[in-house]
Parts: C-alpha cells; sequence; structure tokens
C-alpha cells in the first residue's frame, strides 16, 4: 500500500482523513488512519470500508513517500486500529441518512452522548415526515443539526515554518474554544473597513491577516494569538526541532500570515504561516529609524508597503516623474494624502514651480496641518541642498506652507472660490486636471 504525503495545499474540504503516525525509526512505524474533523458522515463510512479491507489483508507492507516518490517510510503489518463501536456506527449511519436527505455534508461528533443521540434520531423522525423539502426548510433543519451541541467549540490550527533551507514543517494542533478576533484588537486604518471588520468578529468568520510590521516578537505574538494555550511552548519546541537557535527575534519577526477560515459548524481551522524575513525587512527597519528616505525608496518599491514614502523617496534620488505619478494615485485614494506635499516637492525638483503651487495648495487645505511644518522644513531643506536661487516664486510656496488652516471637509466649499463644494472642485479625484 502506498501513502504519497502531498506538499501542496488545497482546500480543508480535501482532507476528510488524518493519518496519526508513530515512528521508531525507519522500519519500525505504527499509525492510524481517523477521520478528520471536518469529515462528513459518508467519508466516515467510506474509511470504515477501507479500513476493514486493509485489515482483511494478511499480508500488508506500507510504504510513505513524499510527492517526488522518495520513500520516508516502509512498515510491515501496521497495526491498523479501527474503533468504532457499534453505538458509534449507527449514529454515523443515521448522520449520513440526514446528509443524503438534506444534499448537504454535515460533520459528525468527534464526541456524544445519549441526548445527543436521540436529539439526532428525532431529527431523522422529523425529516422523515416532511413531505416538501423547500430550500428554506433544508436550511433550518442544518441548523437544527449544528445547534444538537455535537461538539465542543475547538480551533484547529495548522503551523507551518519556512526556514533557511526552503524546508517546510507542518504541523497540527488543537486546543478548545475558539481563538477571539477581538483580541488582537487591530488598528484598522481604512475606516470604510471598520464595519467590515466588525462583522467579521461577530461571526467569526474568514480573513487572512499578514504582519510584516515589527510590531511583535514572535513570543508576544503567540501570547496574544492563543492565550492560555500550549501553542507558546510548543512553539519553541519546534524552533529547536527545527535547529534554530540563532536569534529567533530577527529571524521570525515580520513575516507572519494568519489565515482564518470560516468556521464549519464547532470548528475552526488556522492557517499560521511562518517565513523568515528577508534580509531587507532588517534593513528597512533600521532605514525608518533614521528617517533616511532616500535609501528606504527601493526597498518600499520592492516590497509595496509604503508608497507614501517611497514618492518622497524618489523626490530625494530626483526622480520627480516617477515621484508625481505615485503621488497621484495615491491622492486618488486618499484626498487627505500628505502626497499632495510630496507632489509640490517633486515639481519644484523640475523647477516647475506653478504646478508645485497648485500641488502644495491643494495639501494645504485637504492634509492635516501638522504635515505643513514638515512639508516646509523638507522644502527649505531641498531649496538648500539643491542650491536653487531664491526667487519670488519660492517665497511664495514657503509662505504657503507657512499659514496654519483647518483641512476642508469635502462637503465645504472649494478654496478657489468657485462656489463649488470642495468635493466637486479641486478634490475631485476624477478631475485630472489637477491631479
Ligand atoms: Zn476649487
Amino acid at each position: 500500500m502506498h501513502f504519497k504525503i502531498k506538499v501542496k495545499k488545497t482546500e480543508k474540504n480535501d482532507f476528510p482523513y488524518i493519518m496519526r503516525l508513530s515512528i521508531f525509526s525507519q522500519n519500525l512505524t505504527n499509525f492510524n488512519i481517523e477521520c478528520s474533523p471536518f469529515a462528513s458522515a459518508k467519508d466516515h463510512l467510506k474509511l470504515q470500508h477501507v479500513l476493514h479491507k486493509i485489515r482483511e489483508l494478511y499480508y500488508r507492507r506500507v510504504y510513505i513517500e513524499s510527492n517526488d516518490s522518495t520513500k520516508l517510510i516502509a512498515a510491515a503489518c501496521p497495526d491498523i486500529k479501527s474503533n468504532v463501536n457499534s453505538d458509534k456506527k449507527e449514529l454515523i449511519e443515521v448522520i449520513a441518512e440526514l446528509e443524503s436527505k438534506l444534499s448537504t455534508q454535515l460533520t459528525v461528533p468527534l464526541d456524544y452522548d445519549e441526548k445527543t443521540f436521540n436529539s439526532v434520531i428525532a431529527l431523522r423522525e422529523k425529516l422523515n415526515s416532511e413531505t416538501n423539502l423547500s430550500d428554506k426548510k433544508i436550511n433550518s433543519y442544518i441548523k437544527e443539526y449544528e445547534n444538537i451541541k455535537l461538539n465542543p467549540k475547538t480551533t484547529f490550527i495548522t503551523v507551518e515554518v519556512a526556514t533557511e533551507n526552503g524546508n517546510v514543517k507542518n504541523l497540527v494542533l488543537h486546543q478548545s474554544g475558539w481563538i477571539k478576533y477581538s483580541k488582537f484588537g487591530f488598528d484598522i486604518r481604512d475606516a470604510s473597513k471598520t464595519y467590515e471588520w466588525d462583522q467579521i468578529v461577530k461571526i467569526q468568520g474568514a480573513i487572512k491577516l499578514t504582519t510584516n510590521v515589527r510590531q511583535y516578537s514572535p513570543l508576544d505574538f503567540f501570547n496574544l494569538f492563543a492565550e492560555n494555550c500550549k501553542i507558546n511552548e510548543f512553539f519553541i519546541s519546534l524552533l529547536k526541532s527545527l535547529n534554530i537557535n540563532k536569534n529567533i527575534d530577527l529571524l521570525f519577526k515580520s513575516a507572519i500570515e494568519i489565515d482564518f477560515c470560516e468556521p464549519i459548524g464547532n470548528m475552526q481551522l488556522i492557517n499560521l504561516k511562518i517565513k523568515q524575513v528577508d534580509e531587507d525587512w532588517n534593513k528597512m527597519e533600521n532605514l525608518y529609524k533614521i528617517s533616511d528616505y532616500k535609501s528606504l525608496a527601493p526597498i518600499l518599491k520592492k516590497f509595496g508597503n509604503d508608497d507614501t514614502n517611497l514618492a518622497y523617496g524618489y523626490v530625494l534620488n530626483e526622480q520627480y516623474n516617477e515621484a508625481i505619478e505615485l503621488a497621484n494615485s495615491i491622492i486618488k485614494e486618499d484626498i487627505s494624502s500628505v502626497a499632495h506635499m510630496t507632489k509640490g516637492l517633486a515639481y519644484v525638483g523640475l523647477g516647475e514651480f506653478d504646478k508645485a503651487y497648485d500641488a502644495y495648495e491643494l495639501g494645504v487645505y485637504a492634509c492635516q496641518y501638522e504635515w505643513y511644518p514638515i512639508a516646509r522644513d523638507n522644502l527649505l531643506e531641498f531649496i538648500k541642498k539643491h542650491k536653487i536661487p531664491a526667487s519670488d516664486e519660492l517665497s511664495k510656496l514657503e509662505e504657503l506652507l507657512s499659514i496654519e488652516r483647518k483641512p476642508l471637509y469635502l462637503n465645504k466649499l472649494c478654496f478657489c472660490g468657485s462656489n463649488r463644494k470642495f468635493k466637486n472642485c479641486h478634490a475631485s479625484v476624477n478631475n485630472q486636471s489637477f491631479l
């Protein structure tokens, strides 16, 4: 018999079975195949059938191969358990019946008692008495099934660690209860997403999170991730087993991906991927610390994570047209972006002072006022560095950035005196002539 270990990941529903291995040596292996908590009743029945067949074989030899057909493990006559008692078998058969009547897949309880059993039987009786099953009714039956407290809430966490030599270790842990999203206290920068996030937190829906910012060290992160669970200790022993004794903070600080899948019944799957940090993330962090936006530009371009500072970096590298183009696309997304000021500075670099004035003027009305002095300092420094001779045009720019103004609301009248609302005049993102 051959088992292949697939490296390529697919949907969780494609994994109805779990193989538990106990490896003593390459030739002494015990394993057991069981259903995953996501398996349907039909999957359970199928497995029982297969296990029965395997056990009937007088001589059996099992190989476990990697996907390039390297033999990883060989075992002779492994002990295969099939511990489904007749009560559980009956329960599974009833659930399979429900499945075919409702044309859906239902997960089977990990544990059950008499009450559960009777509730499932009662549900079958009720379903049998139905003459006409509408979609609405089907859904209410599925809900009713899920409400029979079949399983306590359980979280399954897969941990994948990509190491220096490309090895990927994939482990599955589980703990009781669900990990509460709200615990993370994520800061939603985009206000329009707040509502969406609140909904996801409420229903514990599917969401993918990636952290590249050095906000948490891995241990802090895991503390936050799984309070009161063993994952932390687990993580440390995992790193030990991978022979990573270096500064783990440095290695894994920046690239953590968490993929929360939508719960199925009372079970939730969370995929956690920890990738080795690209050396450039470390460089980036240090350059931010010393505000060296000139050197940051190529790295920010590579990661695409901070266009606002990238546009400024372009100006410092005298890539003025790139800066203007990028600033325009940022402004299109966010009219209050400081990219207006960056655009103004890029036009100063090109010697187009009229355009610089227009960009700065829109900036001082659209951006938060704390940006004015910064924009002004940047302008003065730029003038000094590039030895731009003093002129009326330059003084006008400096003056513009020296007066404090409250940012305009989009529904207020525009600063230019056109008598139109700001959003329909200078702040109109569709109006290319201003961008
Ligand atoms: Zn206007």
